[in-house]
């Protein structure tokens, strides 16, 4: 009985000491009376708490700073190199690569033309962990200060356990990823699929910031979606929830790579309308699509226009099931040509059932390329307070 008295304690004391901790890095620079005031907890125990973040080096003191008529009060901060992450994003193309402040800014960014799919997996991790070595070598970083990596990896990741079941992007399957690196540079390493890891830094630092129930959509050459929860990503049971791309909108429709007919995908990936521009005219990219439409030419705004249809379908089945209060439209689709925003917003007015129309927001990715990257590197900082 004793024992779970004292698990509780321990339990509460760490989540206030998180939660006085995110309260200064947000308000930075801030006093002790406004933290207690803010918290609720007793000037004694915010004492203590800021005592032992100061003593692990997290936050310092500042210069006093007047408050009011002759009042001056110690202000706190953190200490922005107090310790670092190291973010990684796995892309079909590149790897992207980070290095993130206790501040949540990146200090330092680089990317590496990479093509997975054409090489080991070895291979790939040896270039990961190479490249995080040279870094950490250029930018004279203090190795004992990186207190973890985090890597963001397309496919179906077993987080728990660092593996990457399945990535047909990577050409992977049960590749133990995390512990290749960890062995490799000897620095804490956890991994996360892409898109949870992409709605992590959009909630935390990105455009989604104060929303409570936030979905994302991922549209470019795949289709995918990840959804959060006052702050906890819904995984579901086992990892995989939001496998939006496969969900089937006609059993009698177009052949899909998965072997099933009508998948989602099959409407709204760059391949599927590609393949539709195609039948009409030759069409080698996107980007001659968007530019035939911008030509006026029908056929083009034709298919822009159906697949803002079946987004704002997508969009409708999405709030319909979960409610959120924002829904984050990604992916190189509505990055690199926003002009089919709006187009999405004004089906969304005709295909969002009546009730849901005015509950959520439609928002675009703020860290856009960055994103994955920021979330990756913010899986290792989120609620960190402990040296380990
Ligand atoms: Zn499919």
């Amino acid at each position: 009985m004793k024992k779970i008295e004292k698990h509780d304690q321990d339990v509460i004391r760490l989540h206030n000491k998180q939660m006085i901790l995110e309260i200064i890095k947000k308000s930075r620079p801030i006093s002790r009376a406004e933290i207690t005031k803010i918290t609720k907890l007793s000037p004694t125990s915010v004492g203590r708490i800021v005592g032992e973040l100061c003593e692990q080096g997290l936050v310092r003191e500042t210069a006093l700073t007047s408050v009011g008529v002759g009042r001056k009060a110690i202000m706190l901060d953190i200490d922005p190199q107090a310790v670092y992450t190291i973010g990684v994003d796995i892309g079909k193309k590149a790897i992207k690569f980070g290095v993130m402040e206790f501040s949540g800014e990146l200090l330092h960014e680089e990317r590496v033309e990479h093509v997975a799919l054409q090489t080991t997996h070895e291979a790939t991790a040896a270039v990961i962990s190479e490249t995080i070595n040279l870094i950490i070598a250029n930018k004279n970083l203090d190795k004992s200060k990186i207190i973890g990596i985090g890597i963001g990896v397309p496919g179906v990741i077993d987080h728990e356990r660092g593996i990457v079941q399945y990535s047909s992007t990577l050409g992977w399957r049960n590749i133990p990823l995390a512990q290749f690196i960890q062995d490799k540079l000897h620095i804490l390493t956890v991994i996360d699929n892409d898109l949870k890891v992409k709605i992590l830094a959009e909630y935390l630092l990105g455009s989604a910031q104060g929303s409570r129930k936030t979905a994302l959509i991922e549209l470019g050459t795949g289709v995918g979606s990840s959804l959060i929860i006052d702050g906890d990503i819904f995984r579901g049971g086992s990892n995989s929830a939001g496998e939006l791309g496969h969900t089937t909108l006609d059993p009698n429709g177009n052949m899909c790579e998965c072997g099933k007919r009508g998948c989602l995908q099959t409407y709204i990936d760059e391949s599927a309308i590609l393949h539709e521009a195609n039948r009409i005219k030759e069409t080698a990219d996107i980007q001659q699509l968007f530019a035939a439409a911008q030509n006026e030419e029908n056929w083009a705004q034709d298919i822009i226009s159906r697949t803002s249809l079946y987004i704002g379908i997508t969009i409708n089945n999405i709030v319909c099931m979960y409610n959120p209060d924002a829904v984050i439209l990604c992916g190189d689709l509505v990055e690199n040509y926003s002009e089919i925003v709006p187009l999405i917003e004004e089906q969304c007015g005709q295909v969002v059932w009546e009730p849901f129309r005015d509950t959520f927001k439609i928002l675009t990715s703020e860290l856009k390329s960055k994103s994955i990257v920021v979330g990756a590197a913010m899986l290792v900082m989120n609620n960190y307070v402990d040296k380990s």
